[in-house]
């Protein structure tokens, strides 16, 4: 029996239409050449492709082109953004302090807690999941340097007021970075609506290939030092070979994304709401977090732990945001920060939803948590 995935926010699967297109610029009768090659036609066509690339992806998030920074995917664009801000801006500012949140990517904290000589802030979410604009108005000050905080949390789909907090850090002249991996097609803004300085992106969060993605760096407030050296490309920000073929699927998925934008929106909200009303049925079910985007839902089943939950459903593919730690399953970093308990975080499980999620895969959803939950709690 086919598994029904439910697991797009982790990642997704590549639309064949990007792959058309990926494939044009691997083999000797496409365009195979490195775009840094300027001695011959290979070298310029595909260079004119990563500029198309560039212009798209550009477009999409209302950026210049010139403020887009290809890279391996959000995890680098996070920890460019970071690390890179610090190395070139510590000393010309004479700041040494980050705020981010306990909710954050593991990409944005743990690159925060690598820092050397760096005050590190982790603000604590509300339980809806959202920041304390008040606590972040306190602890700003002349000695922030940057603030980072993601437009949509990966484990819980809570969007957070990020134009708020940029007018907040641009009061005391913070440079703010936002994780937009998740923010992709699911909910409108651009980088301007946003006010942010730095954006990281990925492409296979849309139905884009997986190793590329891209950092927004707003032309004219901010320079990142490079964190890996070789040919200087990419304006010195980021060295290393164009890979044209992830650069154009990257494009081509953002493209799309943007172009069925809103009825896309609207059909995942309507499968949203269909499992929220059934699970509203089941009973004993907390929906975790202010409802956020479309694709994103995570609960927490009473009484019923959600490894034996996932065991009971082979046929879905879901996730649950628990990280195995050696020997033991520790609750989700995110569900914990928002207050639920180590039970409450272990009995909690993510369903995200994508462009290829179809009615039967819903229906099989429902039917299995429906079958699976009364069996195990009748069990318990
Ligand atoms: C997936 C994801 C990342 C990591 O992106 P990669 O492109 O896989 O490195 C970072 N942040 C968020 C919010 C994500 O969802």
């Amino acid at each position: 029996m086919r598994t029904a995935y439910f697991d797009n926010a982790s990642t997704t699967p590549v639309d064949t239409r990007v792959i058309d297109k990926m494939q044009s610029c691997l083999s000797t009768d496409g365009t195979f050449g490195n775009p840094a090659s300027t001695t011959h036609s290979f070298g310029w066509m595909a260079s004119e492709e990563v500029e198309w690339s560039r212009d798209v992806v550009a477009d999409c998030i209302g950026a210049d082109p010139r403020e887009i920074v290809w890279t391996s995917g959000a995890t680098e664009s996070d920890n460019l953004a970071i690390r890179g801000t610090v190395e070139a801006m510590r000393e010309s500012t004479g700041r040494t302090k980050i705020i981010t949140m306990e909710s954050e990517h593991k990409a944005v904290i743990d690159t925060c807690s690598h820092l050397d000589d760096i005050d590190v802030v982790v603000l604590k979410p509300r339980p809806s999941g959202l920041v304390c604009l008040d606590t972040l108005a306190k602890i700003l000050d002349e000695n922030t340097l940057l603030v980072s905080i993601m437009l949509v949390n990966n484990e819980t789909g809570v969007v957070q007021p990020i134009q708020k907090i940029s007018r907040l850090a641009h009061e005391v002249d913070a440079f703010v970075h936002s994780d937009l991996a998740q923010a992709m097609g699911k909910l409108p803004w651009t980088v301007d609506q946003l006010e942010i300085d730095l954006g990281s992106l990925s492409a296979h969060k849309v139905h884009g290939p997986k190793g590329i993605g891209a950092l927004y760096v707003r032309r004219g407030r901010c320079q990142v030092a490079e964190q890996q050296h070789g040919g200087k490309h990419e304006r010195g920000m980021r060295s290393g070979t164009l890979p044209s073929h992830q650069i154009v699927g990257m494009a081509e998925a953002y493209r799309l994304v943007n172009q069925e934008g809103h009825s896309e929106i609207q059909r995942l909200n309507q499968i949203r709401d269909q499992i929220e009303a059934t699970l509203g049925n089941l009973g004993g079910i907390q929906i975790n977090g202010k409802r956020g985007v479309p694709h994103i839902l995570n609960f927490t089943v009473d009484g019923v732990d959600a490894e034996r939950l996932m065991a009971a459903m082979p046929q879905i593919a879901v996730s649950t945001g628990s990280a195995c730690n050696s020997a033991t399953i520790e609750p989700s970093h995110v569900l914990k920060a928002m207050g639920l308990s180590r039970q409450q975080g272990l009995s909690s499980i993510r369903v995200s939803t994508g462009r290829m999620t179809t009615g039967n895969d819903v229906t099989i959803l429902l039917d299995s948590l429906r079958h699976a939950i009364s069996q195990l709690r009748s069990a318990a």
